[in-house]
């Protein structure tokens, strides 16, 4: 049986040192990192996700302000307002939760985040700043899988890396992270999508296996070799009559049958999800830092 790579174990241990760096830049220097989060419309999930942020901030230090606007919130007051938060000294972190209505246009919302409290890392001045390896924000997602594997001890250095998926949130940026010369990196890439051609055999030589294509049993027994890392993005969510909500959530992996081979893989729920609401508060930290020019 493969070892588990719990994010949720890992995100209860960086919170607590979160807790404690936020309660020292409060004594000593007088700052509260502050988030602002953007909420358009009521989907369900958005909704959900915004109220576990607040929670998430609330419980190491960092200050939450949640702006909620009805479905038809029109766009230039949406520009108006994350112009004021680029400004607003409270504020060191501002998140647009997405997607939003089909009436606004994203990435002139995304883009009009000033990059310095672009806690998401979706600004093109930040993704530029990945992709040379300058400091700037990643995002969470890929940030927090790098961090699931340093902190369990696995050696990401020389190791063959495939990536199922090529998204612009997970696959692309995690690709970018992990070729980096730096420390926690230095791998060797593979990148898949739906046009691949003999995806097993390219994920059977990989040393670490990342599925994030959305979709249920995209990586099965047969496709992984004895040892791999595995690491399963995926959130998917399918009929569970014996739940009382009538549903559960699964990855990508069949993690019954790969987990019997894998030498290490982390689950659906309780995985890379809690890693990456945990950088969300190590970004809005950090973000807090250089704007007082704390090192
Ligand atoms: P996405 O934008 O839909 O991208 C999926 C990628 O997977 C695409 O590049 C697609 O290829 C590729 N793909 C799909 N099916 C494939 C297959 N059978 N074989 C090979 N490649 C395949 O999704 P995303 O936003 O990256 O998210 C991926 C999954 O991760 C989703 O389940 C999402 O909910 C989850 N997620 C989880 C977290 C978390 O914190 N836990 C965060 C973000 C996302 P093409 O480009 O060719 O279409």
């Amino acid at each position: 049986m493969a070892i588990i790579l719990s994010g949720k174990e890992l995100a209860e241990t960086m919170r607590q040192e979160m807790k404690a760096e936020i309660e020292r830049l409060k004594e000593k220097h007088n700052l509260v990192p502050g988030l602002a989060v953007v909420l358009i419309g009521d989907d369900p999930a958005s909704v959900s996700y915004v109220k576990g942020k607040e929670r998430d901030c609330a419980k190491v230090g960092i200050l939450s302000r949640e702006y909620k606007f009805d479905a038809d919130y029109k766009e230039e007051a949406l520009l108006k307002l994350i112009n004021d938060l680029n400004r607003d000294i409270e504020i060191h972190g501002i998140l647009v939760q997405l997607p939003l209505p089909n009436h606004i246009n994203e990435d002139r919302v995304l883009y009009a985040i000033d990059p310095e409290k672009d806690v998401d890392g979706f600004h093109p001045v930040n993704v530029g700043r990945m992709m040379i390896g300058t400091p700037g924000f990643l995002p969470c997602t890929p940030h927090g899988i790098q961090q699931l594997l340093m902190r369990n001890g696995i050696e990401i250095e020389g190791k063959h890396v495939v990536i199922v998926g090529r998204s612009n949130i997970v696959g692309k940026p995690l690709a970018m992270i992990l070729v980096q010369k730096k420390p926690g990196a230095n791998a060797t890439i593979t990148i898949c999508h739906t046009r691949t051609k003999n995806l097993a055999e390219i994920t059977q030589s990989a040393d670490i296996l990342v599925a994030a294509a959305g979709r249920p049993h995209t990586v099965t027994a047969d496709m992984v070799r004895e040892g791999t890392v595995v690491i399963d993005v995926g959130v998917n969510r399918i009929e569970d009559k014996t739940r009382e909500r009538g549903y559960r959530l699964i990855g990508d992996v069949d993690f019954e049958a790969v987990s019997k081979k894998a030498y290490a893989i982390s689950p659906v729920p309780g995985g890379v999800g809690p890693m990456t609401r945990t950088m969300l508060l190590y970004n809005t930290i950090q973000s807090a830092k250089n704007h007082a020019g704390i090192e």
